[in-house]
């Protein structure tokens, strides 16, 4: 991965053409293009990477582990970061202090350690549940119909704001054979917000092979990275 000018020129391609697919998405679905978040992950790239893109315009970046997005959050503490990825409880204390944000909230014990840590560094934290749509067993996040019980959990803990749900759709080389997957988390979102009297604005959902599907499905947070960084470097 090249970076520097370099890097920002092709990160600035790479996020024009996104805009481009994103509003052809909307307009197939009668969605305002401002209603959808681009949250650039960028796991696995360097702090470089984070730069240019912050650099090309996207305020909301994500990452996966704690460990690796210390230095980057350092580097860059203007961007709204988003933790993506699996949190175990033990990070939870870190997590609060760099990610705004948590996608990944699946089981009401972390929910409570998230809680507990935001109060110590009086924070607030906005947070989306997990959900496990296609049930796949290397997946996180809690079987849809298990939803409501965490959602109503994180309504009564004070330092969590319960945004909407998230959700990672099966690796699949065509994306409409995910579309029942986005279809189901919108629907559950919905059923869930009614059922709770909670607005639950937020669906996380589409990465670079399925976002456009997701946007036409509803998603409000699209979570790219090698649509707007390339292939991740590996190692
Ligand atoms: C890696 C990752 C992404 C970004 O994936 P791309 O396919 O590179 O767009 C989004 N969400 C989660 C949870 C991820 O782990």
């Amino acid at each position: 991965m090249t970076v520097g000018a370099i890097g920002l020129d092709l990160v600035r391609h790479n996020l024009e053409a996104v805009r481009l697919r994103l509003a052809a998405a909307c307009a197939r679905s009668g969605r305002d293009p401002a209603s959808v978040r681009v949250v650039a992950v960028t796991k696995g790239f360097p702090a470089e990477v984070a730069m240019a893109a912050v650099r090309a315009g996207l305020r909301d970046l994500g990452e996966n582990y704690v460990q690796e997005a210390r230095e980057k959050v350092r580097a860059l503490p203007e961007a709204t970061w988003h933790l993506v990825g699996h949190l175990q409880r033990n990070k939870a204390r870190e997590a609060v202090r760099l990610f705004p944000w948590v996608h990944s909230l699946d089981s009401e014990s972390l929910a409570e350690e998230l809680d507990r840590r935001a109060e110590q560094h009086d924070r607030v934290l906005q947070v989306l549940v997990q959900v496990n749509v296609a049930g796949e067993a290397q997946k996180h996040g809690v079987p849809p119909e298990e939803a409501i019980r965490l959602a109503q959990a994180v309504l009564r803990l004070r330092r969590l704001r319960l945004r909407g749900l998230m959700t990672i759709a099966p690796l699949t080389p065509d994306p409409e054979g995910v579309r029942w997957v986005f279809r189901t988390l919108r629907t559950l979102r919905d059923d869930l917000a009614h059922r709770l009297g909670a607005p639950l604005p937020e669906l996380s959902m589409g990465m670079t092979d399925d976002f456009e599907v997701a946007v036409e499905e509803g998603a409000t947070l699209v979570r790219l990275g090698r649509a707007l960084f390339g292939e991740r470097p590996t190692g």
